[in-house]
């Protein structure tokens, strides 16, 4: 073989003298000696001595090559030469294959494949390369990847022409990272549902906690009584927050943090999270203002829920550092398209202030100003890292002004979209917050209720809480005895925990409302778990109403008024 035909097929194998970098370093050096050897003798540098024929240039090439080159016949059937190569990768010798068919060497997985793909050379269409599994002696399989291109005889192909080059290290480090994916995805989604489990579990017994020194608090105490219940039921909200905050980071970090988009009144979503904070910000002395930009909309549509969890946030933040002075909320909005509307919060104070070089670091999850923060204020470092977050999945962004000593200003912005004229949500009734319990409930609605609860100390949680507003319930251990009472007596609201023996909550709701007479009693979900999807497989196996644990005495006073109208109805 002359040498252009040589140069010819190698830059047809887009391995020409400038090599692609992926032909890697044996390439290169294989290429080097092809140029040193035809492009000095080309040039006349080497015409002293006897010169090698071009055949015999190219044969020592082939039986030197790293890789292995083997022609194959012109029906691309049987392996017509094969150089030492073959050996060193396969094991097999070279006599043992030389006149027969490449394909049995094939794994069967890769036998069609690596066939057409041959066709395709000897038809003349673009040279291909390819990856197939080849049996070795020993009876594994190697991973080879093929470069074929025609051997060609003036214009005629004559065959094959292949090089073949063991790329098993490459597989292996790929298959391995696939493997390590796998194993942290696994690992992932362990530490989602343990943190599910935890939370559930932890609480079960806050449930206690907050509700039963709720409910001592109502009564009138002597104030040192009070004051420590006031800290147990504080310390209750607080742990409360901390497994709220954990759980929806392990949400977003999973990618499992699902946004709403529903039309809310806009002043009324805002306004609630600062009354939230003005409590606090009175007690400090604090004076708290709120600006919101005639030019928003009464009405958007987006997740109200995350807007405010995001500015109550900020607005607490705020207020805890903050000790004197005022703490301001500003809202303005700008059009971003003919559909969406871009809404900027910025909550300004007159506190500590954050240092320049801790500016970036207070956006990272469980990282303060510095250690003394937690010490001083509390908190956990969650709250802005979960506003990041947020603000990024409702298509903003977060950031800070600050100067020592003088204050903070956060701003962020969410795009949301516009509400039609019809969409926008009725005025809805006062935030239960603070509500007064109403203790003649029971006089003016009397209701039949029955409490489905296997956790004894929750029992009386919940009889307590019933009390208190003047009911008395019969108890169920679990569904079974709910069926079991239901079938004694009727009932108009049963209050259902879902995690309990032999039938669980939702089971026990499915057999309720899978029977045909009648309506059956209103159905009110008391469940400590707080994944989202909770809800909706609470409503879905035919509750009625949703309660999260720990229930606090107004939210439950609240489920029973909206409860009442509808349940003495359906009696
Ligand atoms: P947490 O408040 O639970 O510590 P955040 O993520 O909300 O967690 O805040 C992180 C840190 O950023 C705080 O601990 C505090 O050091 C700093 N920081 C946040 N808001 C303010 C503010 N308005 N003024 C001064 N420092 C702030």
């Amino acid at each position: 073989m002359t040498h252009h035909v040589l140069a010819r097929q190698l830059d047809a194998l887009g391995l020409g003298p400038e090599s692609p970098p992926e032909a890697g370093d044996t390439w290169r050096r294989f290429l080097e000696a092809v140029s040193r050897t035809y492009g000095a003798s080309g040039r006349g540098e080497l015409d002293e001595g006897p010169r090698e024929s071009s055949e015999d240039r190219y044969q020592r090439l082939v039986e030197t090559a790293p890789e292995v080159i083997l022609t194959l016949s012109q029906n691309g059937g049987s392996i017509t030469s094969l150089n030492p190569a073959f050996e060193a990768l396969t094991g097999w010798s070279r006599q043992e294959w030389t006149g027969r068919s490449l394909l049995p060497l094939v794994h069967p997985d890769d036998l069609a494949f690596a066939w057409k793909r041959l066709r395709e050379v000897l038809e003349g269409k673009a040279t291909p390369r390819f990856e197939l599994r080849l049996r070795t002696r020993s009876g594994e399989h190697l991973h080879a990847e093929m470069v074929a291109t025609p051997e060609l005889d003036g214009d005629r192909v004559a065959g094959i022409l292949g090089i073949l080059r063991d790329v098993s290290d490459r597989k292996r480090a790929q298959e391995a990272l696939r493997a390590a994916k796998e194993t942290a995805e696994a690992a992932n989604q362990a530490k989602s549902e343990f943190l599910a489990n935890m939370s559930h579990e932890i609480r079960t017994p806050l449930n206690a906690i907050i509700g039963l020194s709720g409910l001592l608090l109502e009564q009138s105490l002597d104030e040192e009584l009070a004051r420590n219940l006031e800290m147990i039921r504080a310390s209750g909200d607080a742990l409360l927050g901390l497994i709220n905050d954990i759980l929806d980071f392990s949400k977003i970090e999973s990618g499992r943090m699902m946004l709403e988009e529903q039309p809310f009144r806009l002043r009324e979503g805002i306004l609630g999270s600062v009354e939230l904070v003005s409590a606090e910000a009175a007690e400090k002395g604090l004076e708290v203002q709120c600006e919101i930009s005639p030019r928003c909309p009464e009405a958007v549509v987006g997740d109200v829920t995350r807007i405010r969890q995001i500015l109550l946030n900020l607005l607490s933040n705020a207020v805890k550092f903050t000790d004197r002075g005022e703490v301001a909320l500003a809202v303005t909005t700008r059009p971003v398209s003919p559909e969406r509307l871009r809404l900027r919060f910025s909550v300004r104070d007159t506190g500590v202030g954050i240092p320049p070089e801790r500016m970036q670091v207070i956006f990272e999850p469980f990282l303060q100003v510095d250690a003394s923060t937690s010490r001083k204020y509390g908190g956990t470092g969650l709250g802005l890292a979960i506003s990041t977050r947020l603000v990024e999945l409702m298509g903003g962004r977060i950031w800070a002004e600050s100067t020592e000593g003088e204050g903070s200003t956060f701003h962020f912005t969410v795009d949301v979209g516009r509400a039609a004229q019809d969409e926008a949500p009725k005025a809805a009734p006062a935030e239960h917050g603070g509500r007064r319990i109403d203790a003649t409930l029971a006089q003016r609605v009397p209701l039949r209720l029955l409490v489905a609860e296997d956790n004894v100390v929750n029992q009386k949680v919940a009889l307590s809480m019933l009390e208190r507003m003047g009911y008395r319930a019969d108890l169920a251990g679990d569904g079974r005895e709910v069926l079991d009472a239901l079938d004694r007596q009727s009932y108009d609201v049963v209050l259902m925990d879902i995690q309990m023996p032999e039938l669980d909550g939702l089971e026990a709701a499915r057999h309720i409302r899978g029977k045909a007479d009648g309506p059956g009693p209103w159905i009110v979900a008391m469940t400590a778990g707080a994944m989202s999807g909770d809800r909706e497989k609470c409503l879905a196996a035919g509750m009625d109403d949703y309660l999260s644990k720990p229930v606090r005495l107004e939210d439950l006073d609240s489920a029973l008024a909206r409860a009442a109208p509808i349940a003495t109805s359906r009696r």
